[in-house]
Protein backbone atom coordinates (compact mmCIF):
# COMPACT_ATOMS: atom_id res chain seq x y z
CA UNK A 1 0.00 0.00 0.00
CA UNK A 2 1.05 3.73 -1.26
CA UNK A 3 0.45 6.60 0.20
CA UNK A 4 -0.88 8.37 -3.07
CA UNK A 5 -0.84 12.30 -3.68
CA UNK A 6 -3.65 12.91 -6.78
CA UNK A 7 -3.29 16.20 -7.79
CA UNK A 8 -6.57 17.47 -10.56
CA UNK A 9 -8.88 19.99 -10.75
CA UNK A 10 -11.06 18.48 -12.44
CA UNK A 11 -13.22 17.23 -9.58
CA UNK A 12 -15.06 13.77 -11.68
CA UNK A 13 -11.88 12.84 -12.67
CA UNK A 14 -10.11 13.53 -9.13
CA UNK A 15 -12.62 11.28 -7.11
CA UNK A 16 -12.93 9.04 -9.71
CA UNK A 17 -8.86 8.46 -9.89
CA UNK A 18 -9.43 8.75 -5.98
CA UNK A 19 -11.58 5.87 -6.36
CA UNK A 20 -10.08 3.92 -8.04
CA UNK A 21 -6.63 3.74 -6.31
CA UNK A 22 -8.13 3.45 -2.97
CA UNK A 23 -9.65 0.26 -4.36
CA UNK A 24 -6.62 -0.90 -5.86
CA UNK A 25 -5.62 -1.23 -2.24
CA UNK A 26 -3.72 2.56 -2.21
CA UNK A 27 -4.60 5.28 0.55
CA UNK A 28 -4.72 8.57 -1.01
CA UNK A 29 -5.03 12.42 -0.43
CA UNK A 30 -6.39 14.86 -2.87
CA UNK A 31 -5.46 18.57 -4.15
CA UNK A 32 -7.72 20.78 -6.29
CA UNK A 33 -4.86 23.04 -6.78
CA UNK A 34 -1.26 23.88 -7.38
CA UNK A 35 -1.08 25.70 -4.05
CA UNK A 36 -2.60 23.59 -2.06
CA UNK A 37 -0.67 20.33 -3.83
CA UNK A 38 2.66 22.23 -1.95
CA UNK A 39 0.61 22.35 0.88
CA UNK A 40 -0.05 18.84 1.07
CA UNK A 41 3.32 17.96 0.07
CA UNK A 42 4.99 20.12 3.02
CA UNK A 43 3.11 18.78 5.91
CA UNK A 44 2.95 14.68 4.67
CA UNK A 45 4.95 12.39 3.13
CA UNK A 46 3.72 10.28 0.04
CA UNK A 47 5.26 7.49 -2.35
CA UNK A 48 3.92 8.82 -5.19
CA UNK A 49 2.06 12.04 -7.15
CA UNK A 50 -0.30 11.71 -9.87
CA UNK A 51 -0.38 14.92 -10.82
CA UNK A 52 -1.95 17.71 -13.70
CA UNK A 53 0.24 19.47 -15.01
CA UNK A 54 -2.91 22.12 -16.09
CA UNK A 55 -4.14 23.67 -12.54
CA UNK A 56 -4.99 26.73 -11.26
CA UNK A 57 -3.04 28.93 -8.82
CA UNK A 58 0.16 27.02 -9.34
CA UNK A 59 0.39 25.38 -12.63
CA UNK A 60 1.51 21.37 -12.62
CA UNK A 61 4.85 22.25 -13.61
CA UNK A 62 5.82 24.53 -10.92
CA UNK A 63 4.73 22.21 -8.53
CA UNK A 64 6.94 19.61 -10.07
CA UNK A 65 9.77 21.79 -10.30
CA UNK A 66 9.52 23.15 -6.65
CA UNK A 67 8.84 19.18 -5.53
CA UNK A 68 12.23 17.84 -7.12
CA UNK A 69 14.08 20.77 -5.45
CA UNK A 70 13.41 18.80 -2.13
CA UNK A 71 12.31 15.53 -3.10
CA UNK A 72 14.44 14.36 -5.38
CA UNK A 73 13.45 10.47 -5.20
CA UNK A 74 9.54 10.54 -4.95
CA UNK A 75 7.98 8.89 -7.92
CA UNK A 76 5.84 11.23 -9.94
CA UNK A 77 3.50 10.53 -12.49
CA UNK A 78 1.67 13.84 -14.90
CA UNK A 79 -0.81 13.79 -16.60
CA UNK A 80 -1.05 16.14 -19.51
CA UNK A 81 -3.34 17.34 -22.64
CA UNK A 82 -3.39 15.02 -25.68
CA UNK A 83 -2.07 17.85 -27.96
CA UNK A 84 0.43 19.00 -25.08
CA UNK A 85 3.52 17.36 -26.33
CA UNK A 86 5.55 20.61 -25.33
CA UNK A 87 4.21 20.09 -21.76
CA UNK A 88 5.22 16.32 -21.51
CA UNK A 89 8.71 17.12 -22.66
CA UNK A 90 8.75 19.71 -20.36
CA UNK A 91 7.12 17.54 -17.84
CA UNK A 92 9.70 14.82 -18.11
CA UNK A 93 12.89 17.43 -18.14
CA UNK A 94 11.50 19.05 -14.92
CA UNK A 95 11.85 15.74 -13.49
CA UNK A 96 8.80 13.69 -14.19
CA UNK A 97 9.25 9.39 -13.71
CA UNK A 98 6.57 9.02 -16.05
CA UNK A 99 3.23 10.35 -17.74
CA UNK A 100 -0.37 9.84 -19.37
CA UNK A 101 -2.24 11.84 -21.98
CA UNK A 102 -5.82 12.44 -21.39
CA UNK A 103 -8.20 10.77 -21.66
CA UNK A 104 -6.39 7.81 -20.46
CA UNK A 105 -7.36 4.29 -19.33
CA UNK A 106 -7.78 3.52 -16.02
CA UNK A 107 -6.38 0.22 -15.93
CA UNK A 108 -3.40 2.10 -17.89
CA UNK A 109 -2.87 4.18 -15.18
CA UNK A 110 -2.86 2.11 -12.29
CA UNK A 111 -0.31 -0.27 -14.13
CA UNK A 112 1.65 2.76 -14.71
CA UNK A 113 1.66 3.79 -11.26
CA UNK A 114 2.10 0.30 -9.60
CA UNK A 115 5.51 0.21 -11.88
CA UNK A 116 6.75 3.40 -10.95
CA UNK A 117 6.46 2.69 -7.15
CA UNK A 118 8.28 -0.44 -7.94
CA UNK A 119 10.95 0.67 -9.46
CA UNK A 120 10.84 3.56 -6.61
CA UNK A 121 11.25 0.39 -4.47
CA UNK A 122 14.27 -0.68 -5.72
CA UNK A 123 17.62 1.18 -4.56
CA UNK A 124 19.14 3.40 -7.47
CA UNK A 125 22.67 2.60 -8.51
CA UNK A 126 23.81 5.21 -6.80
CA UNK A 127 21.53 4.15 -3.07
CA UNK A 128 23.62 0.73 -2.78
CA UNK A 129 25.74 1.19 0.01
CA UNK A 130 29.37 2.35 -1.22
CA UNK A 131 32.26 0.39 -1.50
CA UNK A 132 34.68 0.15 1.24
CA UNK A 133 37.42 2.85 0.62
CA UNK A 134 41.01 1.69 1.31
CA UNK A 135 42.41 1.53 4.92
CA UNK A 136 45.77 3.17 5.08
CA UNK A 137 47.43 2.15 7.95
CA UNK A 138 51.19 3.72 8.44
CA UNK A 139 53.03 2.80 5.13
CA UNK A 140 50.33 0.22 4.49
CA UNK A 141 47.35 0.24 2.02
CA UNK A 142 44.75 -2.46 1.65
CA UNK A 143 41.56 -1.94 -0.48
CA UNK A 144 38.92 -4.86 0.78
CA UNK A 145 37.58 -3.91 -2.76
CA UNK A 146 40.35 -5.40 -5.10
CA UNK A 147 41.69 -7.03 -3.12
CA UNK A 148 44.87 -5.84 -2.86
CA UNK A 149 47.90 -4.14 -0.06
CA UNK A 150 50.59 -2.21 -0.96
CA UNK A 151 53.63 -1.40 1.32
CA UNK A 152 54.59 1.69 0.10
CA UNK A 153 54.54 1.65 -3.70
CA UNK A 154 54.84 -2.09 -3.70
CA UNK A 155 52.09 -4.37 -4.09
CA UNK A 156 51.96 -7.16 -1.49
CA UNK A 157 52.08 -10.68 -2.69
CA UNK A 158 49.66 -12.48 -0.78
CA UNK A 159 48.16 -15.37 -0.54
CA UNK A 160 44.54 -16.00 0.43
CA UNK A 161 44.78 -17.02 3.87
CA UNK A 162 47.70 -14.17 4.00
CA UNK A 163 44.77 -11.82 3.40
CA UNK A 164 42.10 -12.82 4.79
CA UNK A 165 44.74 -12.67 7.95
CA UNK A 166 45.95 -9.09 7.21
CA UNK A 167 42.40 -7.62 6.40
CA UNK A 168 40.63 -8.60 9.58
CA UNK A 169 44.21 -7.30 11.65
CA UNK A 170 43.80 -3.72 9.59
CA UNK A 171 40.15 -3.55 9.89
CA UNK A 172 40.65 -4.02 13.60
CA UNK A 173 43.90 -2.33 14.48
CA UNK A 174 44.32 -1.27 17.74
CA UNK A 175 42.19 -4.54 19.15
CA UNK A 176 43.03 -7.77 19.59
CA UNK A 177 42.23 -10.42 17.08
CA UNK A 178 41.85 -13.91 18.38
CA UNK A 179 42.66 -16.97 16.53
CA UNK A 180 38.99 -18.10 16.58
CA UNK A 181 38.18 -15.05 14.56
CA UNK A 182 40.96 -15.55 12.24
CA UNK A 183 39.90 -19.40 11.80
CA UNK A 184 36.40 -18.29 10.87
CA UNK A 185 37.25 -16.24 8.79
CA UNK A 186 39.53 -19.04 6.53
CA UNK A 187 36.80 -21.19 7.12
CA UNK A 188 34.22 -18.86 5.31
CA UNK A 189 36.73 -18.55 2.51
CA UNK A 190 36.74 -20.62 -0.48
CA UNK A 191 39.94 -21.66 -2.39
CA UNK A 192 43.08 -22.85 -0.18
CA UNK A 193 42.72 -26.02 1.42
CA UNK A 194 41.01 -26.30 4.95
CA UNK A 195 42.52 -28.54 7.48
CA UNK A 196 45.25 -28.29 9.81
CA UNK A 197 44.06 -24.54 10.04
CA UNK A 198 44.34 -23.92 13.56
CA UNK A 199 48.32 -25.18 13.86
CA UNK A 200 49.23 -23.40 10.30
CA UNK A 201 48.05 -20.28 11.81
CA UNK A 202 51.61 -19.68 13.51
CA UNK A 203 53.01 -19.89 10.48
CA UNK A 204 50.80 -17.42 8.37
CA UNK A 205 51.47 -14.99 11.09
CA UNK A 206 55.15 -15.86 10.34
CA UNK A 207 54.99 -14.99 7.04
CA UNK A 208 53.03 -12.19 7.03
CA UNK A 209 55.35 -10.35 9.48
CA UNK A 210 57.87 -11.22 7.50
CA UNK A 211 56.29 -9.59 4.38
CA UNK A 212 55.55 -6.70 6.28
CA UNK A 213 59.32 -6.64 7.71
CA UNK A 214 60.35 -3.38 6.88
CA UNK A 215 57.56 -1.54 7.46
CA UNK A 216 56.88 0.53 10.78
CA UNK A 217 54.17 -2.37 10.98
CA UNK A 218 54.27 -5.30 13.30
CA UNK A 219 51.90 -8.07 14.31
CA UNK A 220 52.79 -9.07 17.98
CA UNK A 221 51.42 -11.70 19.84
CA UNK A 222 49.13 -11.29 22.57
CA UNK A 223 49.66 -14.52 24.57
CA UNK A 224 46.44 -16.98 24.94
CA UNK A 225 44.80 -13.77 23.27
CA UNK A 226 45.49 -13.60 19.77
CA UNK A 227 47.05 -11.03 17.46
CA UNK A 228 47.39 -7.16 17.67
CA UNK A 229 48.62 -5.17 14.43
CA UNK A 230 50.64 -1.86 15.77
CA UNK A 231 52.35 0.41 14.54
CA UNK A 232 55.38 1.82 15.58
CA UNK A 233 54.29 5.20 13.61
CA UNK A 234 51.15 5.15 15.64
CA UNK A 235 50.62 8.30 18.07
CA1 LIG B 1 -6.53 20.36 -15.41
Amino acid sequence: MAHLLIVEDDELLRDGLSAQLTLAGHRTTTAEDGEVALARLAENAFDGVVLDLGLPKVDGLTVLRRLRQRLSALPVLILTARDGIEDRVEGLNAGADDYLTKPFNRDELLARLQSMLRRASLPAFGAVSPLPSPIVHGSLRVDPVLPRAWLGDEVIDLTQREWALLDLLVRHSGQVVSREDVLAVWQSEPGEPGGGASNALEVYVHRLRRKLAGSTLNIRNIRGLGYLLESAAAP
